[in-house]
């Protein structure tokens, strides 16, 4: 289980800690009754280091912030034809003060791949559960670092990774607070990239949060069965523009106004359909439901098995539309249902995701490769979006001319995509 991942890291770095430490008495009080029912332990362990001079082989030093990479990343290619690796670094602040992160190199042996300096992590770093970002981690507090490593034009992808990390730690002695540490390594998870075809077909459609640094589905870091997942690490919340640029024409609340409502919805591959929900009611659009289950956010969806542990969910979908049955072949390209506007949405659209498991929150993101689109345009970010969602007015968009064409690649954050061809 993850919690208990940073704690066994903790003795393996605090045996190599002097009781000096201790005894200058940085340390509030309530972190040394804390830190007390495993001193004993703690202390022998120091004593152990002491006695056998040289064990370890090098210079010991504080590292009062803990990281560990749970989810290895997986580089895939990006619409804009460079490799991406996008994952969590964890940080734990095992001290009893404020740490305030400086810089966050991330490193593939001697090459600096990624430099973030203290702004640039401040928009990353989410303390546990917390929806904002913030540059300092609260003693004992932990917190996920949002990265997403762009590898420049003929890179080769790395192995493995880690990180060295400068902070400031408040509980340090003074003097001794600017601390740099290394840790988090990682070995590149080299699974191949499952390459499918399009979930829609026509073109207008817009790719909402997706990836990389949208923070709505990138950052949904949720616990679930006594683990954290990100199982919307790569989701896309697909929306679709009228030939006037707008998401929606007509009252707001009617789903018929809407562009992309009850357009069809297809297989991405051959597959095995290995979940169904359906019969959930349509949400009324321009504000977000309230009161739904956890079991019923995704509305009416389906989950497709596309083989070697890879499974595409597609949600929100019309009450009755659904084509399939659990169990039941289907091929590329094949009808599953229309576009709607069930569980937790607050405008129709297609939410679509790979995962590693058969389940849309038990599960990690996973990412996918799109053999064929074109990429029309780009809008001009999330906030225009949104905008333009909420008042029904054209999305500003920078049209790409000529348009570009797209073979086997993941469509990154807020393009106007078509998917035209079978
Ligand atoms: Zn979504």
């Amino acid at each position: 289980m993850r919690l208990f991942r940073p704690f066994s890291q903790t003795l393996l770095r605090l045996d190599s800690i002097g009781s000096s430490y201790f005894s200058e008495q940085t340390l509030g009080k309530n972190a040394m009754r804390i830190l007390s029912c495993s001193f004993v332990v703690l202390v022998l362990v120091a004593f152990g280091a002491n006695a056998s001079e040289g064990r370890f082989g090098g210079t010991e030093n504080m590292t009062p912030l803990l990281l560990d990479v749970q989810d290895p990343p997986v580089p895939f290619r990006g619409s804009d034809g460079l490799v991406h690796l996008v994952y969590e670094l964890w940080m734990t602040n095992f001290s009893s003060g404020d740490v305030s992160m400086k810089k966050v190199e991330v490193l593939d042996g001697e090459v600096v791949l990624q430099t973030l300096d203290a702004a640039a992590i401040a928009r990353r770093l989410q303390a546990a559960g917390q929806r904002e970002s913030a540059g300092t981690l609260a003693g004992s507090a932990q917190g996920l670092l949002f990265l997403h490593v762009v590898l420049a034009a003929g890179t080769a992808i790395p192995t493995h990774l880690f990180h060295r990390v400068t902070v400031h730690a408040s509980a340090a002695p003074p003097g001794r607070q600017e601390i740099t540490e290394s840790g988090g390594e990682v070995t590149v998870d080299r699974r191949p990239v499952v390459s499918i075809g399009p979930p829609l077909h026509g073109e207008g459609y817009v790719s909402a949060d997706s990836c990389c640094d949208a923070t709505r589905h990138t950052r949904a870091a949720l616990p679930v069965n006594g683990r954290v997942w990100l199982a919307q690490r790569y989701a896309v919340d697909w929306e679709q523009l009228d030939a006037h640029g707008r998401i929606y024409a007509g009252p707001q609340e009617k789903l018929e106004s809407y562009t992309i409502f009850g357009k069809p919805v297809v297989a991405v591959a051959d597959a095995v359909v290995a979940s169904v929900t359906d019969g959930l009611p349509e949400q009324t659009p321009g504000k977000y439901p309230t009161n739904i289950p956890l079991n019923e956010a995704d509305g009416n969806s389906v989950i497709l098995d596309l083989g070697e542990q890879h499974y595409a969910m597609y949600a929100h979908m019309q009450p009755g539309t659904i084509q399939v049955r659990v169990g039941q072949r289907v091929g590329a390209g094949q009808l599953l249902g229309l576009v709607g506007n069930s569980g937790s949405s607050v405008a129709p659209h297609l939410h679509f995701q790979v995962n590693d498991r058969a389940s849309s929150l038990g599960s990690n993101g996973l990412p996918y490769e799109i053999k064929d689109f074109q990429v029309t345009g780009r809008s001009a970010g999330t906030k225009a979006f949104d905008e333009a969602e909420e008042k029904g007015t054209p999305l500003a968009v920078m049209p790409i001319s000529p348009v570009q064409q797209v073979k086997g690649a993941m469509p990154l954050d807020q393009l106007i995509i078509s998917f035209k061809g079978r």
